[in-house]
């Protein structure tokens, strides 16, 4: 994980940033009150439909099928500032409400989608266990799939899209790590 303020990598979680002195916990001045999760799907202001909130749910759920180490944690919200979504995401992935003790530094497999009905902004991010798997590329590439219906404020399509597309990175990746750690069985030539 990066500090929001200055981009330096933070290796552990910390109060604040080493290199530019950045306190994440000083960002309720900025925020306000931190917003309690609901469960996987947080949908504060209630742009979901009935019908788009269920759909969203039981694509977590297979979401949490599929990748049963990970977990995804969506959030619908209104920021009530113009500071960069990256550190309101940072905020809320380490308070509290997400982050328990169990699970610091690389034991954290958690994905965080944070939407921002104010200002049209999505945000994803990952816990440091998935950091060597998901580069910040792979990250803008799975909101990518989604700008225009986040523009359009259609989020019961564009949170769809953007869980295919990050199951769609994921399983890349898992299928990649026997290779990267040399795990591929090789075939011998006294092999039938
Ligand atoms: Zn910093």
């Amino acid at each position: 994980m990066n500090c929001p303020h200055c981009q330096a990598a933070l290796t552990e979680e910390v109060a604040a940033c080493p290199k530019c002195q950045f306190n994440y916990t000083d960002l309720g001045g900025v925020f306000g009150e931190m917003p309690t999760l609901k469960g996987a799907l947080s949908d504060m202001p209630r742009v979901l439909s009935m019908r788009e909130a269920s759909k969203v749910r039981a694509l977590l759920r297979r979401f949490d099928r599929q990748f049963p180490q990970l977990s995804f944690n969506l959030l619908l919200t209104t920021v009530p500032s113009t500071e960069p979504l990256a550190k309101y995401a940072f905020w809320i992935f380490n308070g509290p409400e997400l982050c328990s003790h169990l699970h610091k530094g690389g034991l954290n497999f958690h994905l965080l989608l944070v939407i921002d009905i104010e200002y049209d902004r999505a945000n994803l991010s990952v816990g440091y266990g998935l950091e060597p798997f998901l580069s910040d590329e792979d990250l803008h590439s799975m909101l990518g799939v989604a700008s225009t219906n986040i523009e359009k404020k259609a989020y019961g399509d564009a949170i769809p899209e953007i869980m295919a597309k990050a199951a769609e990175v994921l399983h890349e990746r898992a299928e990649a790590i026997p290779q990267v750690y040399g795990l591929r069985r090789k075939r011998r030539s006294n092999e039938l």
